[in-house]
């Protein structure tokens, strides 16, 4: 199969991360008989310097013409002064906004060889598995631009969704957990919001449609305390754009370091921009010291979601696993007995492990 890929690189450690991420994408390509064709695009600081502008036309024709998009991380100091509409992230609130992606997913896993680098308990964290879905274009972050005022003492901003944005990321969490461990807790605050009502009537006619996916409506305040208290009783979790901000990045500190959490913004038709949780790290970057694993899984998510390559993002999702598990880590989390390897390094470890798998794969053919 032949799929195009826009690679928007952006700025600081987003460079590097994505170099070692083609590469392991073009390992799997070798293994699986498949070719991805890499079309990189400037996006953020670098846009900014070389266009003129954080999102340049030229980019978003790329993305357009492609099948999905790769993204490393924008942002850095040398741009923090710069007037709003020139700023990095622009670049990136922009191309959400251009391509029509409406639904994040964010998924966090608690390796068991990082159980030590959560701020929780490792016994609390154990078998952590779950996915945030949330939706991105509506709710209080964008309501009614007309309605959205500041006069003297007074301000109103306003909480805006029609049924349609309801029921499409809706969707998109009962699909999630049909592919998963069938559980979708649908999280809202109906005892109080209007739009939250709505929400659980939708989620109530849609769960005809998914027999199979066990259903439970939580309170927003509710969700948060669980998710130190007990993580590991959550499949899905799909929720509106505010409540959605907030626990994911609260789910995110369960695993310990952002250098292991990727990302993923779709569509309904599937296109998808694929992206890690963290930033530029200015501090780090240039330096070969970043953790690549972030990236290197938002492009199994990608061959996942937008490529339906099941059986490619899971040679990759192992391959990091093993990676751990054999005692590999870049500076961010290591601290467990073990010398950090550089990203360099980590990128030829999970190609070195992947290629281990395909090995072992092959002997267990010729066998059977
Ligand atoms: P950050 O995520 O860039 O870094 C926070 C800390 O985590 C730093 O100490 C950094 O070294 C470390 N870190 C992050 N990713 C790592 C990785 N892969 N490996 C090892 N260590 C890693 O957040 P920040 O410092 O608040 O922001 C820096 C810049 O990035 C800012 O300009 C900000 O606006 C931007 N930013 C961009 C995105 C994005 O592109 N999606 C997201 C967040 C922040």
């Amino acid at each position: 199969m032949k799929r195009k890929v826009a690679v928007l690189p952006g700025d600081g450690i987003g460079k590097e991360v994505m170099e070692g991420t083609m590469k392991v994408l073009n390992a799997v390509a070798d293994r699986f008989g498949h070719t991805f064709e890499f079309h990189k695009a400037r996006i953020g600081g670098a846009a900014i310097d070389e266009d003129g502008q954080p999102l340049p036309d030229e980019t978003l024709r790329i993305c357009k013409e492609s099948d999905a998009v790769l993204l490393g991380a924008v942002g850095g100091p040398q741009w923090e002064n710069l007037p709003g509409h020139l700023r990095p992230e622009r670049g990136l609130l922009g191309i959400r906004k251009e391509l029509g992606l409406f639904a994040n997913l964010r998924p966090v896993t608690a390796f068991d060889s990082l159980l030590d680098a959560s701020p929780l308990k490792a016994d609390r964290i154990k078998g952590v598995d779950m996915l945030i879905v949330r939706e991105l274009t509506g709710g209080l972050y964008f309501g009614t631009p007309s309605e959205r005022r500041k006069d003297g003492n007074e301000v109103v901003d306003t909480l805006h969704y029609t049924r349609s944005e309801i029921e499409r990321i809706v969707d998109q969490g009962f699909e999630a957990a049909k592919k998963r461990r069938q559980k979708l807790t649908s999280v809202d605050k109906a005892n109080v919001l209007e739009s939250s009502r709505m929400w659980r009537e939708i989620v109530e006619e849609k769960s005809k449609a998914y027999p199979e996916v066990e259903v439970e409506h939580m309170l927003v305040d509710a969700a948060a305390m669980k998710l130190v208290q007990h993580p590991a009783y959550f499949d899905v979790i799909v929720t509106e754009n505010l409540f959605g901000d907030i626990l994911s990045d609260e789910a995110s500190m369960i695993t310990g370091s952002l250098g292991m959490l990727p990302s993923a913004s779709l569509r309904s038709d599937g296109y998808g921009m694929y992206e890690p949780v963290h930033g530029s790290a200015p501090d780090i970057a240039g330096k070969n010291l970043a953790n690549p694993l972030a990236m290197i899984l938002s492009g199994a998510m990608m061959l996942k979601y937008s490529f339906q390559m099941y059986e490619e993002a899971d040679a990759i999702e192992k391959a990091v696993k093993e990676v751990l598990d054999a005692g590999y880590f870049t500076s961010d989390i290591a601290g467990r007995g073990a010398n950090a390897l550089s990203t360099d390094r980590m990128v030829k470890q999970v190609i070195f492990q992947l290629e281990e798998d395909n090995a072992t794969a092959g002997i267990m053919e010729a066998y059977a």
